[in-house]
């Protein structure tokens, strides 16, 4: 298995893929491990998190630049998500105790009642490129608190930041067998995902390769958790600070290089302030810096991949062939570069309109009111994040309760936050990581009566 980084085609990192024997001896280890991070305690555990916070802290600039090599996201975007990954290691290290407290029930005549949150066993962990060290962190750092071990399959392209994750947690202090690597491809996971020991399982990724493990989790009757693709919206209404909102929408849709899974990709815009809106966005888009992901100064990298250039560019393509007005055009240039574009009046049936565009490619809609926009927003297989700009109460109400999405940020752009649940409905998937709902996410909520 091995990294190519996308700025420079050279070989970032080249291990050996792990075969049968190798799977086998992980399950074996992640079940011991169970024993051994109930035998740890509570407080041990929460100061190992502790130490890896410590860790990624002290290894920051070594990480980041590790990430980027591999997969091209800028330095310094790299760098804040290495401080992210020690922040949601303090903050379940910090509040842990505290939400995994049983909850009282009242029913008197059975006694004393409670729920009680408990360990279910090693949970299986699919994950993807596109945040190397962050995607894993929020998962791992609240089931090491409560005692799950974790056996990961990272993205393919990037197994050097694979194997650092386990490698910093192992230094952290936890066990052997409580946080593992496999480096193996996707054929390799339906035997581990319907492996008895494996008792929880969850991806980070694309629709299709949810649809295929989710389905796989279910047939062996497992608890699931899926985080999938987003096309979320970013509503402007004529009340909203224009100038803020144009400055949010250009970092909502370029973060990483455009492919955030919350990245903002449909502007839906007021009628009365679209041409305003989509002047000011078009401009500040063009101003953007391009160019080597390593260099502080730069807003946008390469791509993944160079094939994943092609594919996305073929997406944007279709959408153009089909009647989209290009404002701004996308251009694919050498290597991984696809260059940040900005296209309008968005036809029905094409990959813009009904797709996920992962490339920084922004897809503008005119709305005549908030019930149009609205309709709009929720006119999309996704309904991962929202963001709703605006100063009327009313609107603001509204845009809450009726964009069928997993959260509605207003007069902000959508952004994770470890307090703050996570997760989509509808084809975006279902289940919450961060906060409490994903600390209790793979537990077992056992009632407890006692007379
Ligand atoms: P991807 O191709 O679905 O890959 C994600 C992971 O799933 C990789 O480890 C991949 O392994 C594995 N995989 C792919 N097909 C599989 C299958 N049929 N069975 C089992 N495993 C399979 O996604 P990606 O290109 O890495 O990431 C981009 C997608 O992830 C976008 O749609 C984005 O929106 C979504 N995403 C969602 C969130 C969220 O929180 N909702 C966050 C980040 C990204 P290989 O690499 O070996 O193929």
């Amino acid at each position: 298995m091995k990294s190519i980084n996308p700025y420079t085609g050279d070989t970032v990192f080249e291990a050996q893929s792990h075969g049968h024997a190798a799977i086998e001896a992980a399950l074996t280890r992640a079940v011991h491990a169970v024993q051994k991070l109930k035998a740890m305690g509570m407080d041990a555990r929460l100061d190992a998190l502790r130490r890896a916070a410590d860790i990624l802290d002290d290894q920051r600039d070594d990480i980041a630049e590790l990430m980027t090599r591999e997969m091209g996201k800028p330095i310094k975007q790299a760098r804040a998500e290495v401080e992210k990954c020690a922040w949601v290691c303090r903050y379940y290290a910090d509040e842990a105790p505290d939400m995994l407290k049983p909850d009282p029930i009242e029913a008197p005549e059975k006694g004393e009642c409670s729920l009680h949150h408990l360990p279910i066993g090693p949970v299986f962990a699919v994950m993807p490129w596109n945040f190397p060290f962050w995607q894993v962190f929020r998962f791992a750092a609240p089931n090491l608190a409560v005692g799950n071990p974790g056996l990961l399959k990272h993205a393919s392209a990037v197994p050097g930041s694979a194997l650092k994750i386990a490698h910093v947690l192992s230094k952290a202090g936890f066990p052997e067998g409580a946080f593992q690597t496999l480096l193996i491809g996707s054929d390799k996971t339906e035997t581990i995902i319907t492996d008895d020991r494996i008792r929880g399982v969850t991806l980070t990724g694309s629709e299709g390769a949810g649809s295929a493990v989710a389905s796989l989790a279910g047939k062996a009757i497992k608890p699931s958790v899926m985080e999938l693709g987003g096309s979320d919206a970013f509503i402007v209404m004529p009340s909203a600070d224009l100038d803020k909102a144009v400055e949010s929408a250009v970092t909502a849709r370029t973060q990483n290089n455009g492919q955030s899974c919350i990245a903002a990709k449909r502007f839906i815009i007021h009628q009365d302030i679209y041409e305003a809106f989509t002047a000011k966005f078009v401009q500040s888009m063009k101003a953007l810096k391009i160019g080597d992901p390593m260099d502080d100064s730069t807003d946008i990298g390469p791509l993944s991949s160079a094939d994943a250039a092609d594919e996305v560019y073929d997406l944007v393509r279709q959408t153009i062939d089909g009647g989209a007005r290009v404002l701004f055009a996308p251009e694919r240039k050498d290597r991984a570069f696809l260059t940040p574009g900005v296209l309008a009046d968005i036809p029905r049936g094409t990959p813009g309109h009904d797709a996920e565009i992962f490339a920084p490619v922004a897809l503008m809609f005119k709305a005549e009111d908030v019930d149009h926009a609205i309709a709009i927003a929720n006119n999309h297989p996704y309904g991962l994040g929202s963001s709703f700009w605006s100063k009327d109460k009313n609107e603001i109400e509204t845009a809450c309760t009726d964009l069928e999405a997993g959260s509605t940020y207003v007069n902000q752009m959508v952004a994770s936050d470890p307090r703050l649940p996570f997760g989509g409905v509808k084809k975006s998937g279902y289940g919450r990581e961060l906060a409490r709902d994903g600390l209790l996410a793979f537990t077992n909520p056992k009632t407890i009566a006692i007379t």
